[in-house]
């Protein structure tokens, strides 16, 4: 049996992977109007980051992270989502120390232990940004903005964007307190997760997918309701400054996020054409990160954004770019001669930056004719015995059929006019 690969992973594929190239270019463009600059940090860390910065009574934490021993017997884990990471490293790298806020964005893959499903993998690929060092609501507007521009420059419609304050640790402390109360006669209807998150963490009792926990939480009070006037002030002007940069949005006070370290804003994206897995974004604010980690006291605020589904949204929608042909020109070189006259002519080319490929299997013009024409390739370049005798170029362009012949030493020259007017 051939080895396949492992489960929830994917092969990106030239043909797939032009989609992505596409993606990943936009959403640098976009950052680059918000000014803000790109992070890598590692793919695997020490797991305790991810237990204290995500949290041990998530999902992620449970049950969803690839842990492992390393051969020096240090607990590692894969990057399930990259807050953490980000935080750290702006903490480990003293970035506090530089001008504030630092506006960073990442892009890359992440891993989760879940059931893989339309939509659910578990190697899947998010696009985030995070903005440290800066409390003001007119920062949450211009993290939303941004995703909400995105969007509008890929094309994406049919988007929900729901927003809610989850307050501060004061405003959610009460509303925890006025939730186990509403709950507490209900107990036994909820599912075992939000039976155990009763105790630990009853703010997600909203966000679970259960039907009848949803059932029993329609009526429960809100985050909304115990906002303190600084947590609800901050909510009004957030909202007042999203519609002034034009962001549609709904205030759903239902909306909680999964994670421990979310204060005030948080919101989420949806698309409901993509099924299921409907939730493309979200994001929020998270005052307390950086010094649950071991940094000094600093707000931030950021999001994550899964790719794959948001390709699929694209596509559902009919809004992905048409494949530009790749290939300008295909050399056709028959016999050594030739082709030793050829590769270097190849090579001036493509050292300016003129795509041409040529045949590697020394195959007859016919077939070298058609796999031109297969790769797109606008023109052939034909390079045979009469030619070389005659120091003749013969340039062939596919799509019109016609044909015609340019002594060798100008053949750079004649190509690279045709180039320039095809770009
Ligand atoms: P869900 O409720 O769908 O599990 P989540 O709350 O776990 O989402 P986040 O941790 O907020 O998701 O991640 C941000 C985004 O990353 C999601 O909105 C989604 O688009 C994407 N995402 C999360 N998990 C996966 C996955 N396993 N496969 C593909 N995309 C994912
Ligand atoms: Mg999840």
């Amino acid at each position: 049996m051939p080895i396949q690969r492992p489960k929830g992973t994917q092969d990106l594929l030239p043909g797939t992977i032009e989609q992505w190239q596409y993606l990943e270019e936009t959403i640098r463009t976009v950052c680059r109007a918000y000014g803000y600059e790109e992070i890598r940090t590692p793919i695997f860390e020490a797991t305790e980051l991810f237990q204290r910065g995500v949290g041990q009574t998530t999902d992620i934490v449970k049950k969803e992270m690839y842990t492992f021993l390393d051969k020096g017997d240090r607990s590692m884990t894969l990057r399930p989502e990259l807050t953490a990471s980000v935080c750290r490293a702006y903490v480990e790298n003293k970035l506090y120390g530089q001008p504030q806020p630092v506006k960073l964005y990442y892009m890359g893959p992440m891993f989760r232990y879940e059931r893989p499903q339309s939509g659910r993998f578990r190697q899947f690929h998010q696009f985030g940004i995070e903005v440290l060092g800066a409390d003001q609501p007119v920062v949450d507007a211009e993290v939303i903005s941004l995703v909400w521009n995105l969007y509008q420059r890929l094309g994406l419609t049919q988007l929900e964007v729901h927003v809610n304050s989850v307050g501060c640790p004061t405003c959610r402390a009460k509303h925890r307190k006025q939730l186990q109360e509403f709950l507490t006669p209900r107990q036994n209807e909820l599912c075992n997760d939000c039976r155990e998150r009763f105790e630990r963490n009853p703010l997600r009792i909203l966000d679970c997918k259960n039907p009848t926990c949803q059932a029993v939480t329609s009526g429960a009070p809100t985050t909304h309701d115990t906002l303190c006037e600084d947590c609800s002030t901050h909510f009004e002007r957030v909202l007042v400054l999203l519609g002034l940069a034009g962001v549609v949005y709904r205030v759903n006070p239902r909306l909680v996020r999964g994670l421990d370290y979310y204060t005030k804003t948080a919101f989420e994206v949806m698309v409901e054409e993509i099924g299921a897995q409907s939730a493309i974004c979200g994001g929020g604010r998270y005052d307390g990160l950086v010094e649950e980690i071991g940094g000094p006291p600093t707000p931030g605020i950021g999001f994550a954004m899964g790719l794959e589904r948001v390709l699929a949204a694209l596509q559902v929608q009919n809004q992905l770019p048409e494949q530009k042909p790749k290939l300008f020109a295909m050399l056709i070189a028959l016999g050594e001669k030739a082709q030793n006259e050829g590769f270097s002519l190849l090579s001036t080319l493509r050292a300016q930056g003129i795509s041409v490929s040529m045949d590697l299997l020394g195959r007859s013009l016919k077939t070298q004719l058609k796999a031109a024409n297969r790769l797109g390739a606008q023109y052939a370049l034909i390079l045979g015995e009469t030619e070389l005798e005659q120091n003749l170029l013969l340039i062939r362009d596919l799509t019109l059929g016609e044909q015609i012949e340019v002594p060798l030493v100008e053949a750079v020259e004649e190509i690279k006019k045709k180039y320039q007017r095809g770009v």
